[in-house]
């Protein structure tokens, strides 16, 4: 048997930038093709080449849309792949707005930096543009979940639903006789519109690569603070700004919003959705649940049947420049739910620079938010944010509401991992320091595995 080997390009030493590749005599494999983000030496490391010829790549599994899954795609089309990425019906559709989404942002960010000359590059560059993506976007192929389905001579994969966001999966690839169980983001068991995420197949594993965002965290806490956050900022006067990952975080807090407002545990103030990825969506959100997909929690179809799951009837849906900047001008209070969710970039950031210096205000984190971001430094206290070269004061109150993950935690993660047969070899990824060692030790001492945290590039046999 042809030897087979897997490489970890990404997601080694920090949660983004997920890049896996494995292969064998006749194949390479790549799952997920994420972009690196958070501080600029992560982010940095986009420019850096590729350990492999992207023109030798044979196929690409792409578990789920979030840019750190899926971002490089255009940077990978454009060094030459030329063969198919395979994905679920919504993975698909949501990688198209989502690429679409990073290709302007990249461009506006080269340009905007390149107009205030605060970047160290002399000319700086967008990483990839708009046309880019419109050809990583055309080598998109659907596969449907539960489906053994060949990539390459020797290579399979099965998609499972994993419950993290729309069209998300865990991946069981099979490559030169090797299986491969990749957990990916694996959702929670308490998703409003998604159902649970499958348990593993009972099949035997040669390596399981398993994510550790929340390796060394419990999730906890209560979802009543959310309410009392928001009923606080009105109280003093003040507005709300939630960033939010416009895709899955948007349709949870909409949902949880219009639960509070409907049993009346918040006033009906005006809610802004003010992000076009958001609003794009949105739509496919309600068109799964309409649709019934096997995605979507049972139950969930029939009782939004004749009714918005995500209005209560105050929600105003911003798609154009001037409609968000109109917000700025509001001077009562409202709940702003803006994109990107860590604050790197989009709509959000102006809102933050608009809102922070109030002390009335407050800034309502509601998911991991990496090191190196705007997110993360708000949520460490910090007493000023750098936004577009400007020192902003952060006045407003801050508070990280921790209930919308959509990331199992370390409890929950082990709870899934245990149903998996002991594998050969299992890799932790896709955590910082502290969550990869916390997992590996509990994958150890708990489940008796045999366990690595891989290091950046770093190759191993199967
Ligand atoms: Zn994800």
């Amino acid at each position: 048997m042809s030897e087979v080997k897997i490489a970890f390009l990404g997601a080694t030493d920090t949660v983004t930038g997920s890049r896996f590749l494995i292969s064998s005599e006749q194949s390479k494999i790549l799952v997920d093709c994420g972009l690196f983000q958070g501080v600029k030496s992560v982010q940095r490391r986009n420019w850096d080449p590729l350990a492999v010829d992207a023109k030798e790549i044979d196929a690409v599994v792409l578990t789920h849309a979030h840019l750190d899954h899926s971002g490089y795609l255009p940077a990978l089309v454009k060094q030459g792949f030329y063969k198919e990425i395979y994905g679920t019906r919504y993975t698909n559709d949501i990688t198209k707005i989502i690429l679409r989404d990073s290709a302007r942002l990249q461009m506006d960010d080269a340009k905007f930096a390149a107009k205030k000359g605060y970047s160290s590059h002399k000319d700086p560059k967008a990483l990839y543009n708009l046309d880019d993506a419109e050809k990583a976007i055309d080598h998109l192929r659907e596969r449907p979940f539960h489906s053994r389905e060949q990539i390459a001579p020797d290579a399979f994969v099965t998609f499972y639903p994993s419950g993290h966001i729309l069209g998300s999966s865990f991946v069981v690839v099979e490559v030169a006789g090797k299986k491969f169980l990749f957990t990916s983001d694996l959702g929670r068991n308490n998703h409003p519109l998604l159902s649970n995420p499958d348990a593993p197949p009972k099949e035997e594993f040669d390596v399981v690569v398993t994510e550790s965002t929340y390796g060394d965290r419990v999730h906890e806490t209560p979802p009543e603070t959310f309410a009392k956050e928001i009923n606080d900022a009105i109280a003093r006067g003040g507005a709300i700004l939630i960033p939010a990952f416009a895709v899955d975080r948007t349709e949870v807090i909409l949902m949880a919003l219009k639960e509070l407002i409907l049993t009346k545990k918040i006033p009906e103030i005006p809610i802004y959705a003010d992000s076009p990825m958001a609003l794009s969506a949105l739509n496919l959100y309600r068109e799964a649940i309409s649709a019934r997909s096997v995605e979507i929690r049972s139950g969930v179809s029939d009782r939004f049947a004749n009714e918005d799951p995500f209005d209560a009837g105050a929600l105003h849906q911003m798609a154009t420049t001037e409609e968000s900047k109109a917000i700025n001008e509001i001077n009562t209070s409202a709940i702003i739910i803006s994109a990107s969710g860590m604050a790197t970039g989009g709509r959000v950031v102006h809102h933050l620079a608009n809102m922070l210096p109030n002390s009335k205000n407050t800034v309502i984190l509601v998911g991991y938010q990496a090191v190196g971001t705007r997110g993360r430094f708000l949520d460490d206290g910090a007493k000023e944010i750098k936004i577009h070269g400007e020192l902003i004061p952060v006045n407003a109150h801050i508070t990280n509401v921790e209930c919308f993950s959509v990331h199992a935690d370390s409890d929950e993660l082990i709870t899934w991992l245990k149903q998996v047969k002991r594998p050969k070899k299992a890799y932790v990824v896709h955590g910082e320091v502290e969550g990869q060692e916390h997992m590996q030790e509990r994958l150890t001492n708990e489940l008796g595995w045999s366990v690595v945290i891989p290091k950046s590039n770093q190759t191993f046999s199967v």
